[in-house]
């Protein structure tokens, strides 16, 4: 039996440059993405007979062939038939449909935890391209910590981790955003500003601004980080989730250092500079917004991804 933890993710910097050239269908991206440290649990058993079987603490999250961890033990399967089905339980602590990539991290944990129980002996490489195939966010949750990603996220380049930086998270439990929605309803909108050509693509990604974010990292300079966050799907969710907009802005009012949308959202993020004023803006956050639905996390940025747990 293995049980390991998969951390969410946000996103720092999420720039929209175009249609994917390779006709895919898929955006073409610049992404910053950052592990944090609220984390599912997730316990693998193995079976005596071939079958995966998936369950989750969240009703909601379906167990069938549409579970990611259901995919990436499948997956595995496909490619290492000899070996027996798996038991998967997902304690769930990241919100569901909330630009966390809560599904994405339970895929990753699966291949590295199938991986140590069936002995395959996979390199890291390898269980990269597994995850390319899960989903483009499945690669950046094997990895964690901080990186760049490109294309539809999947080309990932680490970063200087920004461990310890306090990260404060809010939800509302009933809102949920289907990121192909989020993504389609930004083409609808916005297909006319696309760079079309390779060269108008790198034009974008240079003037993007994550220049200027990769090097407020490299030098931990908290204040121009919090000044280079970028994320273009505010532009479709804030305008029709009224609510969401309105968290970001209690965040800033409590005195958070910056703010904005993770993903497609509707998670909002907060960064502050300790923990002790991270517990102090959601406190005010809560005051100013006393709604029951309103979840408030305190986190920190994590430097690894999918880590074994440690008894
Ligand atoms: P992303 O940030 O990668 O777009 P998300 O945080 O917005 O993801 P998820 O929590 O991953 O969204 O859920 C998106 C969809 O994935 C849900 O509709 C859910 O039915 C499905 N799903 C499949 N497997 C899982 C899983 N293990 N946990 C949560 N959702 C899952």
């Amino acid at each position: 039996m293995y049980r390991l933890l998969a951390p969410a993710k946000i996103n720092l910097f999420l720039q929209i440059v175009g249609n994917c050239l390779d006709g895919s269908g898929y955006h073409e991206l610049v992404m910053v993405m950052q592990a944090v440290s609220l984390m599912d649990r997730i316990e693998l058993v193995p079976r005596r007979d071939r079958q995966i079987k998936v369950h989750c603490t969240n009703p909601a999250v379906p167990c069938d062939q549409r579970n990611l961890a259901y995919k990436a033990a499948a997956l595995l399967q496909q490619h290492f038939p000899d070996h027996d089905g798996v038991e998967i339980f997902i304690e769930k602590r990241i919100p569901m449909g909330a630009g966390l990539a809560g599904g994405s991290t339970n895929g990753a944990a699966v291949l590295v935890g199938l991986d140590l129980l069936w002995q395959l002996g996979l390199t890291q490489a390898e269980l990269q391209t597994f995850a390319a195939q899960l989903g483009a966010d499945v690669p950046f949750c094997l990895q964690g910590g901080t990186a760049l990603a490109l294309g539809r996220g999947e080309q990932l380049t680490p970063l200087v981790d920004l461990q310890g930086l306090t990260v404060v998270l809010g939800k509302y439990r009933s809102l949920s955003v289907a990121t192909p929605w989020a993504y389609q309803t930004y083409r609808q909108e916005f297909a006319t500003t696309y760079a079309q050509t390779p060269s108008e693509q790198e034009k974008a990604r240079q003037e993007g601004g994550s220049a200027t974010l990769l090097q407020a990292i490299q030098q931990r300079d908290i204040t121009q980080l919090a000044a280079s966050l970028r994320n273009d799907l505010e532009k479709v969710v804030l305008p029709r989730y009224p609510l969401v907009a309105e968290l970001k802005e209690q965040f800033l009012a409590a005195g958070a250092i910056a703010s904005m949308m993770s993903g497609s959202g509707p998670t909002v993020f907060a960064l502050a500079s300790s923990a002790d004023e991270g517990y102090s803006i959601m406190q005010r956050v809560r005051r100013a917004l006393p709604d029951p639905d309103l979840d408030l996390w305190v986190c920190e940025c994590c430097p690894h991804g999918i880590q074994l747990e440690t008894p």
